[in-house]
């Protein structure tokens, strides 16, 4: 079940609101185009505007954002559709207008607050991914956006319970986190040190083998070569076991193994369906930090926007695309919802892929899209059960000694799984796509590129590497160099 409550409690201060590189290149190569290694036929595209090749990227969402601000950076003519009034799909930052008065009860007498809520990301990790996207683009983030580090804590961890420790702080300090744990559980500072040398183990050696990569056969993901570095210094029973069972090596207290593990909800598992490797989660916490951006996530978004603009990028809202034209295993354009068609040489769907598939693309890619509706999801459930999630929420606040709060509560907002499906065409209307089962990971997520349907890409979370703002940029930049690759051979020597 995922349904996401937002109860507001304080308020917010109310926010404020390329050159032709790649053209030039081929300009010196004399325009001579070879085909691509793998045997594909080069996909020659130069009639949009000014002789650009013209992209239509369908969705803007941060994986639609980075890919149209990368390509137009490199000289494409790029456009980008977004069906919403708004960009940034599930990123975004909600104000709303709520009675205040004394004592903060809402039926007082008072004035009116206004409270800012981020519906979507909250938490900000890997502040780097964010950085280079901007950097792509030839911008630099912190014309756009501030980011501040969550310190001297990233969080406290409330574990709800009578008896034993309360609460516990993540804590960036190694000697202290170390102290902490050992007043709950004697050696659990030493095996703190060992939990997070593999953990950020995984995390550099993971991130560079899985997760940036683009594996365009089985063998670039079987690898053993590449593989060797991060199978040396971790079995495959801790990378690929158990997330739950893996933590029972490190610590007996079932609090401490839930404090490195309850991190795999944010990619919508458990630490009971989740593998080991994605300790990563708690290494960069713990190591990179948990950030925000000053003014909400918002910022973000609209960063995002007005850098891939500056290179070019255009961008129409309220623009919903009805379905991606394609003949002959040739992508040919988009045909919008009020039937106008749009031509284009290459196609990137960021809209969510199992959708894409079922909705967009017609019958030809049957098999396909039948695999993807039965393949596993991140959670969603019935709206019935939404009330009850509601009440567990507040229940879970009083057991965790915050208290009750639903007398204070001044301004309520409920997302249930019809809100994701019919906002952002999330299929099913699962809020973080298609779950990272084991199965579902790295070459086992569908790829970036239909193989079927030249010039058609993706982008975001159901593609890869996966879900989480981070992820979706670095997936953008995979699927921003497979379209330079595959379109223009000559530049990356093939
Ligand atoms: C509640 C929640 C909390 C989260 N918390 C975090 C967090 O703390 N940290 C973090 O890093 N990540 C978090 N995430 C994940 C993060 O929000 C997503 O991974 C990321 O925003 C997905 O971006 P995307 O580009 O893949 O897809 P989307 O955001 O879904 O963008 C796709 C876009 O395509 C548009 N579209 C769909 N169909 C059409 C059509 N036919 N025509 C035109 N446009 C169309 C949609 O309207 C949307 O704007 C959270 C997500 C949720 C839902």
């Amino acid at each position: 079940m995922e349904s996401t409550v937002w109860l507001a409690s304080r308020s917010l201060p109310r926010p404020g609101v390329g050159c032709c590189n790649l053209l030039s290149r081929v300009r010196r190569s004399g325009g001579r185009l070879k085909p691509c290694g793998n045997g594909r036929k080069v996909v020659v595209c130069v009639s949009g505007t000014e002789g650009k090749t013209k992209v239509v990227i369908v969705g803007g969402g941060v994986g639609g954002l980075a890919v149209g601000g990368r390509l137009a950076k490199e000289g494409y003519d790029v456009h980008i559709l977004e069906k919403n009034s708004h960009v940034g799909g599930r990123l975004q930052s909600l104000e709303v207008e709520a009675a205040v008065g004394v004592g903060g009860k809402s039926d007082d007498p008072g004035g009116q607050e206004c409270f800012r809520f981020d519906t979507g990301p909250s938490l900000l990790l890997l502040p780097q991914k964010y950085r280079d996207a901007f950097t792509a683009m030839g911008e630099d983030m912190d014309d756009y956006v501030t980011l501040k580090k969550v310190e001297p804590a990233a969080y406290r961890v409330f574990f709800g319970e009578d008896e034993g420790v309360q609460s516990l702080d993540l804590l960036y300090d190694v000697q202290k986190m170390c102290l902490q744990l050992e007043q709950v559980e004697e050696g659990a500072g030493g095996a703190f040190l060992r939990f997070l040398a593999n953990a950020k183990e995984a995390l550099d050696k993971g991130t560079a083998s899985f997760i940036e990569r683009d594996f365009k056969s089985f063998w670039d993901y079987a690898d053993v070569p590449r593989l060797l570095p991060l199978l040396k210094h971790l079995s495959p029973i801790e990378l690929l076991g158990q997330h739950h069972s893996t933590m029972r090596n490190y610590f007996k207290n079932p609090k401490l193994q839930a404090m490195f593990t309850f991190q795999d909800l944010y990619v919508g598992l458990t630490p009971y369906n989740a593998p080991g490797v994605f300790s990563l989660l708690a290494a960069t916490e713990l190591t990179d930090g948990v950030w925000y951006p000053v003014g909400g996530f918002a910022k973000v978004r609209d960063g995002l926007a007005q850098a891939a603009q500056k290179v070019g990028a255009t961008i129409t809202t309220k623009a919903t695309v009805k379905r991606i034209d394609h003949a002959n295993g040739q992508v040919q354009g988009v045909t919008l919802e009020d039937g106008t068609f749009m031509r284009a040489n290459i196609v990137v769907a960021n809209a969510d892929l199992p959708y894409v598939y079922n909705s967009l693309l017609g019958s030809k890619v049957k098999t396909q899209a039948s695999k993807l509706l039965s393949s596993k999801y991140s959670a969603s459930d019935d709206k019935q059960i939404v009330e009850a999630a509601r009440e567990r929420v507040i229940s879970s606040l009083v057991r965790s000694g915050i208290g009750d709060i639903s007398s204070m509560i001044l301004s309520e907002v409920v997302y249930s799984p019809p809100t994701w499906q019919d906002s952002y065409n999330l299929q099913y209307g699962a809020a973080f796509g298609l779950a990272h089962n084991l199965l579902q990971l790295a070459y086992f997520r569908p790829d970036v590129a239909e193989p079927s349907i030249k010039g058609l890409y993706f982008a975001g979370a159901s593609t890869r590497p996966g879900n989480g703002v981070p992820l979706v940029l670095m997936g953008a930049k995979v699927t921003t160099n497979r379209i330079l690759e595959e379109n223009y051979p000559f530049l990356s020597g093939n």
